[in-house]
């Protein structure tokens, strides 16, 4: 077997719109490679519930490149270990011509995996080719020209998914159940599907019909769960590239203009177009300054709450402070694993404005054991049903939790916490 171009899927599961992987098909037999990271799975922003999304998705991708590959053979390789280590391996026993990837946005540990494995092609002499996604600019010093920049990597053309696919043959691993065997169980039972197929559906839906409900329905967390496109787990792992959904929205924006009965649609297209602009604008800020990702953004905060207060920490993490709506949300998020951003941005204010909670502990709270999403970080993938029934139940769901808090929210929180604190102003804004 000659040498191998090897495709390592991170934060990218899909064919279409990879441009990796369509480059490497152009240049020889491929091995594309998903590698499991214990390391990276003991992390305070990673969870189960993440994994089995992942793990959804990694079942579709292997199906789809079978699909695509010229003899039905291959499919994706996965390995269990350390990413220098298994590239190593691979290089060792099949010979490794060309290393390809996207690059990855992730955190600190993410970005210095990254860098070992640099390191390691320079020393092996083997070409690496990372490509950038979703409009995103490394090494960045201004801001100047960035929404261009965007604009005119939104409007390429989408990449197209490779045919005839020559895959090396080369035997894969099982993929585990879980990526490490220290993790909390996370049980999340109304946790959203993973894989592409879902991903579209969401789309499709979200396009043609749910949009309509949009711009009134997005910030009670009653309407939201149906009314908001529910993709940023799809975008966060790569089963839709962002260039593919913005592409989407335009063209049924551009059929919705030429209608003057859908005027309302349109507006709200163009809304969820700019939210989806958002997104990179706050990709590319911890891309610019991964400093965020530790320390206040602004130093005149530093030392104003270092504390965490433990009773009021697993309260607010627990859905038990007594306050109804507060807790009916963060139940919401820990049993479906998604929370509309207006009810994000209400737990994140609590947690620091009203029980003056450090965020970074409360972002992380998950890490210490917990089983709660990390609300700042993590939620990037947030997640719910995709199918109507479901979110039906949701809907319900949380209503019949916020009903149940309130008659029993006197119980939960210490007195002084109760009297002593202003659960007004800024909070619920
Ligand atoms: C405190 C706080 C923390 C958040 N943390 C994350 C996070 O870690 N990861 C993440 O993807 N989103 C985060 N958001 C944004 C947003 O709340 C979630 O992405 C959204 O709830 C996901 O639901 P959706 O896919 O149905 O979004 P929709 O409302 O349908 O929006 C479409 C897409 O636009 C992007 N988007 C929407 N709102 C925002 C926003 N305010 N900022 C940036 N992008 C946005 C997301 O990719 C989303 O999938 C956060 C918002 C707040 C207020």
């Amino acid at each position: 077997m000659s040498a191998l171009q090897v495709v390592w899927f991170k934060r990218d599961l899909r064919l279409v719109d990879h441009r990796p992987l369509y480059e490497a098909s152009q240049h020889g037999t491929v091995l594309p490679l998903y590698i499991v990271e214990p390391e990276l799975w003991q992390q305070p922003d990673t969870s189960l519930r993440q994994w089995r999304f992942i793990r959804q998705s990694l079942v579709e991708l292997d199906r789809a490149l079978r699909q695509a590959s010229d003899e039905g053979l291959g499919g994706l390789v996965v390995r269990v270990g350390d990413a220098v280590e298994v590239l190593s391996q691979i290089h060792a026993e099949y010979g490794i011509a060309h290393l390809w990837a996207h690059q990855e946005v992730g955190n600190a540990w993410t970005f210095a995996r990254d860098r070992a494995v640099r390191r390691w092609v320079r020393q092996q002499g083997i070409p690496f080719t990372e490509f950038p996604q979703d409009g995103i600019i490394r090494g960045l010093k201004t801001r100047e020209g960035w929404k261009e920049h965007w604009e005119s990597v939104m409007a390429e053309p989408l990449v197209p998914p490779p045919k005839a696919l020559s895959l090396a043959d080369v035997p894969s691993e099982p993929l585990p159940m879980v990526p490490n065997s220290q993790m909390d169980d996370d049980p999340c039972p109304n946790a959203q599907p993973g894989g592409r197929s879902q991903g579209l559906k969401l789309l499709r839906s979200f396009l043609n019909e749910r949009v309509r409900r949009y711009p009134r329905g997005l910030s009670s967390p009653l309407t939201a769960e149906s009314a908001c496109s529910r993709l940023s787990p799809h975008l966060a792992y790569g089963t839709l590239s962002l260039r593919e959904v913005v592409q989407a929205t335009r063209r049924r924006l551009a059929q919705l203009q030429s209608d003057p009965q859908k005027a309302g649609m349109a507006r709200a297209l163009s809304a969820f177009e700019s939210r989806l602009a958002w997104r990179s604008h706050f990709i590319q800020r911890l891309e610019s300054l991964p400093s965020i990702e530790f320390e206040n953004m602004h130093p005149a905060l530093n030392g104003m709450r270092e504390e965490v207060n433990p009773v009021l920490f697993s309260a607010w993490a627990e859905g038990r402070t007594g306050y109804p709506f507060v807790d009916a949300c963060m139940r919401m998020l820990y049993n479906t694993g998604w929370i509309n951003f207006r009810m994000r941005a209400m737990l994140a204010s609590f947690a620091c404005y009203v029980l003056w909670l450090p965020w970074r502990a409360a972002g992380l709270h998950r890490s210490r054991g917990g089983r709660w999403v990390c609300i700042w970080r993590a939620s990037m993938w947030t997640m719910s049903r995709a199918s109507t029934g479901a979110k039906c139940r949701c809907s319900r769901a949380v209503q019949g939790w916020a009903r149940s808090e309130s008659t029993m929210w006197s119980s939960s929180l210490s007195t002084k916490t109760r009297t002593g604190l202003s659960f007004g102003g800024g909070c619920l804004s």
